[in-house]
């Protein structure tokens, strides 16, 4: 349930209906917009009256959300949200673009990368400490020592960092480095990763599940709305469909849909979703003539000797020729290109 203020209500009358909403036993999440404020009363709606909430001073009406997802949902804050790191807005009209290595092997290879990719136009770096593996006897990641490297190269490079956590047992560690924490796609609905996501302050960069619906993938980031970390980044990243000719289908009609219904920056990942090089440069095309807000790319400078997804890295001069089309589409699609000094 929605409770719209009226524009000229006093901040009286907003904390007595946040009070009225703990009394009930409901959790408030107020929104201040422009104009107006609303409050997101969220619990289990069926123990939920909205009529002693409609007649409270200052309230002008009160409208139950169909959706099962709430703060995600458009109903509840009509304006993107545009989330800082850095500075570097995400979101709103603003593209940004991530790049790196799928995993972090070592200090060289990690500045390499980063040195290129930010002379190309990339503003985070991005580089897995810990790596999600489908086989226990692949390269697992260096763990620890790799959030080093990464720290290291945001001194000597000054991009912020994103790395992918894999439990909430890791989670303190890596947010000490990670100015964003990913949640892969094996962990979109790892409840407890979820909902520790949800009770710190970093930004969270939720992957779409493997199988997973639109619907679904909205429902887990509510879980991290909902306990109050309201800064939340999508990413579409391919899903599993009957074709073999890609490693996964980039749903890039999830981009407006998802714009449709929820108010959250939505990226897309065109590397994981393609499986191989010479397909990702077409798929971030797409990804930014669809209206995505960014795209996150992997990129190696030997792709050939890569511990982890070679086949779909790009060299960084690929990186470096796809950037200038990016630049001519985000043009024409009406954003603005982040840009680090
Ligand atoms: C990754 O970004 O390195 C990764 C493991 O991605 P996904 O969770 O989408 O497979
Ligand atoms: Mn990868």
């Amino acid at each position: 349930m929605i409770i719209v203020m009226k524009p000229a209500s006093s901040s009286k009358e907003l904390e007595h209906v946040i009070k009225t909403i703990h009394k009930q036993g409901f959790k408030p999440h107020v929104s201040k917009g422009e104009e107006t404020t609303i409050i997101g009363v969220i619990g289990d709606e069926r123990k939920l009256d909205p009529v002693p909430f409609q007649l409270l001073p200052g309230v002008d009406r009160v409208i139950p959300v169909l959706k099962p997802f709430k703060l995600a949902s458009r109903d509840f804050k009509r304006d993107d949200t545009v989330i800082k790191v850095n500075g570097i807005p995400i979101g709103g009209g603003h593209f940004t673009v991530i790049a790196g290595p799928c995993a972090v092997e070592s200090l060289e290879q990690v500045m390499e990368t980063a040195k290129k990719i930010k002379g190309a136009g990339a503003v985070i770096l991005r580089g897995g400490a810990y790596k999600p593996r489908t086989s226990p006897y692949s390269f697992q990641g260096l763990g620890p020592a790799g959030l080093k490297i990464l720290a290291e190269a945001k001194k000597r490079t000054g991009l912020a960092i994103i790395t992918e956590v894999m439990s909430e047992m890791d989670l303190p560690l890596v947010a000490e480095t990670s100015d964003i924490l990913q949640i892969g796609a094996r962990n979109m609905q790892n409840f407890a990763l979820l909902d520790a996501a949800g009770k710190q302050k970093k930004p969270i960069l939720l992957k779409r599940g493997l199988s997973s619906t639109i619907e679904e993938f909205l429902l887990s980031a509510e879980y991290i709305l909902s306990r109050g970390n309201y800064q939340v980044i999508l990413c579409e990243r391919g899903i599993r469909t009957f074709e073999k000719s890609t490693r996964n289908t980039l749903d890039i009609s999830a981009v407006p849909v998802i714009k449709k219904q929820s108010h959250l920056p939505v990226i897309l990942d065109p590397s994981h979703a393609a499986g191989y090089q010479e397909y990702v440069s077409d798929l971030a095309y797409a990804s930014a003539a669809v209206g995505a807000d960014g795209i996150m790319i992997e990129v190696h400078p030997h792709p050939e000797k890569a511990f982890c997804d070679g086949q779909e890295s790009l060299t960084p001069e690929q990186f470096k020729t796809m950037m200038i089309k990016i630049k001519s589409l985000v043009k024409v699609m009406g954003k603005r290109l982040n840009k680090v000094s």
